[in-house]
C-alpha cells in the first residue's frame, strides 16, 4: 500500500484542461468536488481496476459512474464489438442488431412492447416525458424533489442557464410520501400527463431509501385513474436489480421505462421502452440524433444482457456487495465510529452519523482513494461482477486507512 500517492501527471494534465474546456473536466465526473487524493483522469481500465496518469491502480467502486455492470473489457462485450465494428456502425440505416436488441428487451422487462434508442440517459427521461405528452394531450407532469434525472434544462439541478418556462409543468412531491404525492395529483387536476420517478431513492448527498411498495401501487393507481403515463427512470438502476427493470420484483409495472448506463456495460446507448398504451403516442412525436442508430453499441448491449444471465452476474454483484457491507460494518465499529449503510448491496453508499457538512466522508473517501479503492463521499456506488472476493479484501485495506483517519481527525463517537 502506497501512504500516498502521487499525481503529478494527473495535475499537469488538470492545468492543461483548465486553459481549453470551461472548468477543466465539467459536469458529474469533474473531480473538484472530490478534492485532493482523487485523480482526475483515468488511462486505463481492466476488469474492475483503473489507473491513473500516474500509474496508480485502484479498484473501482464507481464503476464510470454506473456504465459499467460486468467488468471493464469483459471478453464477450468486447468480441462483439469487434465484430460489428468491422460490419459497421453509423451509416445511412441502423443495422439489424437494432431490432435485435428491441426484440430482447421486448422479451426481457417485463412492461415493454417496443423499444426507442438514444444515448444518454437524458434522452430517455426526456423522451419519455415527451412521449406521455404526445400521449396524453397533456401537460402535467409530477417529479419528486431532489431527483436526477439528467441534465435538460427540464430535470439539471442547477438553475443557471434555465428560464422558468422549462419548469413551468413539473409539479414536485415527496419520494415515498404518499400524502404529498396525492396532493401533486391533486395540483395537476385535469391536465395531468405523467410522474417520473426512480426505482428507489438515490439522491446524490443522502442516505438511499429503497421503495416503499405501497407507495409504488399508489403511484401506479393515481396514473390508472388519471389515465396518466408512469414513467419509471431505470437509468442507473436498469438490470441491476432485477433482470426484467427494477419495479419487477414489487409487481409494479411502468408505462414508459428510461435506460441507459450500463445496458450495454460502458458502451454509450440509451433505451426507452414503453407498452401498447403509448405506441401511438411515440409513434407521433419525432426524436433523433446522428449518433443515435450506431450499432456497435447495440451489439455491445446484446451481448452485455446475455453474459448478465448466463453468468449468474446480478447474484456475483449482490455477493460482493455484501462482503464490502460487512468488512465496513466491522471496521467502522473496530474504531468506534457509527456509520449508516444504505441503498441495495448492488448499490451502496455510506455516510457517517452527524456528518452534516460531509468532512468526515470526504476525508474517508480521500484516504480510501490514495490507498488504492476508488469510491464516492457522497455518490452511491456501483459493485460490479468482476469483484472478486480477493478485490473486495483489497478494497477493505484502503477502507481501514479511511477509518483510521476519520478517527484520528475526529475521535471515536
Ligand atoms: C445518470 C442518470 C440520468 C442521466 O443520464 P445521462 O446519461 O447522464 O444523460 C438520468 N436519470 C438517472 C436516474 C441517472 O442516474
Amino acid at each position: 500500500m502506497t501512504e500516498l500517492h502521487n499525481l503529478t501527471e494527473d495535475h499537469a494534465a488538470r492545468r492543461r484542461a483548465a486553459k481549453v474546456m470551461p472548468n477543466g473536466v465539467y459536469g458529474h465526473q469533474s473531480a473538484i468536488s472530490l478534492l485532493e487524493g482523487f485523480p482526475q483522469f483515468i488511462q486505463r481500465t481492466e476488469g474492475c481496476r483503473v489507473w491513473d496518469l500516474d500509474g496508480n491502480e485502484y479498484v473501482d467502486f464507481l464503476c464510470g459512474y454506473g456504465i459499467v455492470l460486468l467488468g471493464y473489457h469483459h471478453p464477450l462485450v468486447d468480441a462483439a464489438i469487434e465484430h460489428q465494428m468491422r460490419l459497421a456502425d453509423c451509416s445511412n440505416g441502423p443495422g439489424l442488431v437494432m431490432v435485435e436488441l428491441a426484440e430482447l428487451l421486448v422479451e426481457t422487462v417485463d412492461h415493454a412492447d417496443w423499444a426507442i434508442f438514444a444515448k444518454n440517459g437524458t434522452d430517455a427521461t426526456t423522451t419519455c416525458v415527451t412521449i406521455a405528452r404526445s400521449g396524453t394531450g397533456r401537460r402535467k407532469v409530477l417529479v419528486a424533489e431532489g431527483a436526477y434525472h439528467g441534465s435538460a434544462p427540464w430535470c439539471t439541478p442547477r438553475m443557471n442557464g434555465v428560464v422558468d418556462e422549462d419548469r413551468a409543468h413539473l409539479i414536485k412531491f415527496r419520494y415515498n410520501d404518499t400524502a404529498s404525492f396525492h396532493a401533486a395529483v391533486e395540483a395537476a387536476g385535469t391536465d395531468m400527463a405523467a410522474v417520473i420517478v426512480s426505482p428507489f431513492r438515490h439522491d446524490a448527498r443522502h442516505d438511499q431509501e429503497l421503495v416503499d411498495p405501497d407507495f409504488a401501487r399508489a403511484v401506479r393507481r393515481a396514473c390508472d385513474d388519471k389515465d396518466a403515463a408512469l414513467i419509471l427512470d431505470d437509468v442507473r438502476c436498469g438490470f441491476r436489480i432485477a433482470h426484467g427493470g427494477s419495479w419487477e420484483p414489487i409487481g409494479v409495472k411502468p408505462d414508459l421505462s428510461a435506460w441507459s448506463k450500463a445496458i450495454a456495460n460502458g458502451q454509450p446507448l440509451a433505451a426507452v421502452l414503453g407498452n401498447e398504451r403509448f405506441r401511438e403516442g411515440a409513434t407521433k412525436i419525432f426524436v433523433t440524433g446522428s449518433f443515435w442508430f450506431s450499432a456497435v453499441p447495440m451489439a455491445a448491449a446484446i451481448a452485455t444482457i446475455h453474459a448478465l444471465r448466463d453468468e449468474g452476474a446480478l447474484q456475483k454483484i449482490i455477493a460482493a456487495g455484501d462482503r464490502l457491507r460487512t468488512g465496513l460494518a466491522a471496521q467502522a465499529s473496530s474504531y468506534g465510529l457509527t456509520i449508516n449503510q444504505t441503498g441495495p448491496s448492488q448499490m451502496p453508499l455510506l455516510t457517517f452519523a452527524g456528518d452534516v457538512d460531509l468532512m468526515r466522508a470526504d476525508l474517508w473517501a480521500r484516504t480510501t482513494a490514495m490507498n488504492g479503492a476508488y469510491l464516492h463521499p457522497w455518490h452511491n456506488w456501483f459493485m460490479m461482477a468482476a469483484h472478486t472476493a480477493d478485490d473486495v479484501d483489497r478494497a477493505l485495506l484502503a477502507t481501514d486507512a479511511g477509518f483510521a483517519a476519520v478517527r484520528d481527525k475526529f475521535g471515536a463517537d
